[in-house]
């Protein structure tokens, strides 16, 4: 790459990707701490608020499904969400990811939720790409939460979202993003590539794992080419189809299936 690092063959992309997420599944949430200074937090309360998740008044329970769900940290939030502004406690959750590891993880974390008798909870190991296991218009929400960088076929999930929504379903996706400020796109750079890796292998000493994480963001697309990759699979935009957090190292889009 331009960077001079390993360039990662497609059909290798997966595997790495498995290796990756297995090293940091226990350390995860200390290192998104620690590399985002808790602001990853922020962004996901942020998330959840913005798609007002819950079952309305007079409405069917919904069926959530979150997409390379990993250790259930959107899921939680999404039926606590429900729960606490709409009073909904009916709703279920899909959570799925490729990674065995990531999801027991989500699973043993949830017996210190309120969801812990496992009832309103479906864990399966998928891959975001096919959703073999999801059919068609089945589902009321996907979200996705700095998982779709790790796709190797990003078209794909889209489609594949597409095709599990419910007719007025919603997609929405968090993920790193373009920094839309010269000034600030200069000191993160420099952030992402010089401090990252580093605290990857002072913390949890693993310099590879988070020299691939800074290299998939890095490659990302920009908020409105992705923005056209969502509506190129079939969905209507909110908009112009996003919103940039913290100067666009995030950002959130929505689209809805019509
Ligand atoms: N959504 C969680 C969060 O926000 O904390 C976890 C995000 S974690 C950075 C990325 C997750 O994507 C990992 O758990 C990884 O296993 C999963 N993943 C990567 N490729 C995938 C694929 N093709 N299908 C499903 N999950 C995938």
């Amino acid at each position: 790459t331009h960077f001079g690092f390993r360039t990662v063959a497609e059909e290798d992309k997966e595997k790495l990707v498995k290796h990756v997420f297995s090293n940091v599944a226990e350390n995860y949430d200390y290192m998104n701490d620690a590399m985002s200074l808790g602001i990853h937090r922020l962004w996901k309360d942020h998330f959840v608020a913005k798609l007002d998740p819950g079952k309305r008044p007079g409405g069917e329970p919904l069926s959530f499904l979150d997409v390379a769900g990993g250790t259930g940290d959107i899921a939680f939030r999404i039926l606590d969400h429900a729960a606490r502004v709409h009073g909904d406690t009916e709703s279920i959750m899909n959570i799925v990811d490729i990674n065995p590891e990531m999801l027991a993880e989500g699973e043993k974390r949830s017996k210190q939720t309120a969801y812990k008798d496992g009832s309103r909870l479906n864990f399966k190991v998928q891959n975001a790409e096919t959703l073999d296991a999801i059919p068609d218009n089945s589902q009321d929400v996907y979200t996705v939460a700095f998982g779709i960088r790790n796709f190797t076929n990003i078209p794909k999930a889209l489609e594949t979202a597409h095709r599990v929504l419910k007719p007025g379903g919603v997609f929405c996706c968090l993920e790193f993003s373009k920094v839309n400020n010269a000034l600030f796109d200069t000191i993160y750079q420099q952030y992402s590539f010089n401090v990252i890796p580093l605290l990857g292998q002072i913390l949890v000493n693993d310099r590879d794992s988070y020299q691939y994480l800074v290299e998939s963001i890095a490659r990302f697309p920009s908020q409105t080419k992705f923005a056209q990759m969502i509506e190129d699979a079939g969905f209507t935009l909110a908009g112009n189809g996003y919103e940039d957090l913290s100067f666009g190292i995030a950002a959130i889009h929505t689209g809805v299936k019509l």
